[in-house]
């Protein structure tokens, strides 16, 4: 079930490129969550959108976007724009799928309403043999964060390259142009960065021209900040259907949500609804199922709110770092992809052994490689087994 949270007064989202910092660091835009996204998987921060814009400080009337300029920053971009008319020609919309938009994200009461085709992953739990939810390789973690950067992002950059530890980053554009030097930090360090969303709305209560104008704009304004157009995006709550992915396929993008329940439950902390230590102890208890897993996961995490980052530097990631067979990895290298980007490779380094599997190589992170301790990145190749997984996670829970 999905609630209305009574921290509607604090809205005000500003709508200017320099109120962005004040955005992020008031911790303001938390109107909704989910109270039960154990079922639903939603990560609501955000209030959902009112066609054509969203939030109480987006325009309703259309104004050109200025040249060299982007958007309001956490609105639904406007798809009269001129830009965006030329981003349309790209999609073919004969061959999308015919599904109304949904209700700001949130599913029907009876879900046997949904036809089985719509797919709608957050409400069917339906994931399409195309999404990317999880890594092949049984103790394979893809190690991701979403909404970022923001002011608190460096903290964990800081933290990552510390342990010469790299990660798929889902970038919010609103936050791209508002911080665009952390995002080239994040970059030039070599994480695989990739796209979110404009606005961060619930992509299957836009319209298909909004959904195009969301994931363009969010490419442009990485390509204008790094210079490389990333191929793998994550909608926003997980909300996608059989639409909104017909769409960003066409548009050359893969979708990557996470594993069904693999949900850090991080974004509630700023919200009041969990705290750091359940947040570490939910990560603990998947620890316990790991190994007997058919494949890898990937785990859902921020990097938005300094309480979310707060609990990855100080909670999860110190456990993770020192849980031995828990091989941490940005999707793409879990996926053995080289080339996340249009542009190839960019910063991105495919390490020898891609996936981690049965000849898996330490990605970076120190204590990730069943007894090779001190293994450094690229250094070492190794063989691991269900049975010493199993081992491992035991000892180190
Ligand atoms: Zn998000």
């Amino acid at each position: 079930m999905v609630h209305i949270n009574s921290i509607t007064t604090a809205a005000t989202i500003a709508v200017s490129l320099t109120s962005a910092l004040t955005l992020v660091s008031a911790h303001i835009p938390l109107t909704t969550h989910s109270s039960g996204h154990g079922s639903h998987a939603l990560e609501k921060r955000q209030a959902a959108p009112a066609a054509p814009t969203t939030g109480p400080s987006c325009n309703t009337t259309y104004a050109p976007v200025a040249a060299g300029s982007y958007p309001a920053i956490d609105c639904v971009p406007f798809t009269h724009d001129p830009q965006v008319q030329t981003w349309l020609k790209l999609v073919d919309f004969s061959k999308t799928p015919v599904f109304p938009p949904s209700q700001k994200g949130v599913c029907p009461t009876d879900k046997t309403s949904i036809p089985q085709d719509q797919c709608w992953w957050t409400c069917q739990k339906c994931e399409a043999p195309d999404d990317i939810t999880s890594c092949p390789t049984t103790g394979t973690w893809g190690l991701t964060f979403d909404d970022g950067p923001s002011p608190d992002s460096p903290r964990l950059y800081d933290n990552l390259l510390e342990h010469n530890q790299k990660a798929t980053l889902f970038i919010v554009g609103s936050r791209a142009v508002s911080l665009p030097a952390t995002l080239k930090r994040a970059y030039n360090e070599g994480h695989q960065i990739a796209i979110h969303a404009w606005s961060h709305n619930s992509m299957t209560s836009l319209t298909n021209e909004q959904i195009v104008a969301e994931l363009k704009w969010t490419e442009k304004a990485i390509f204008d900040t790094i210079g490389v157009t990333p191929i793998y995006w994550r909608p926003p709550f997980g909300d996608v259907d059989a639409r909104v992915r017909n769409i960003a396929a066409q548009l050359g993008l893969k979708t990557s949500i996470w594993t069904q329940d693999f949900d850090t439950n991080d974004w509630n902390i700023p919200a009041g609804a969990a705290t750091p230590q359940s947040v570490v102890d939910t990560f603990k208890g998947w620890l316990a199922k790991i190994p007997s897993m058919p494949h890898g996961f990937i785990v859902l995490e921020h990097d938005l709110f300094p309480e979310e980052v707060n609990v990855s530097i100080n909670g999860v990631l110190p456990v993770a770092y020192a849980t031995k067979g828990l091989l941490m990895q940005p999707i793409a290298q879990c996926l053995n992809d080289g080339k996340p980007y249009k542009e190839g490779a960019g910063t991105f380094k495919l390490l020898p052994g891609g996936s981690g599997g049965s000849n898996g190589t330490n990605p970076g992170n120190k204590n990730s490689a069943i007894g090779l301790g001190d293994a450094r990145e690229g250094q070492e190749v190794l063989t691991v087994s269900a049975v010493t997984f199993f081992v491992a996670f035991v000892m180190n829970l």
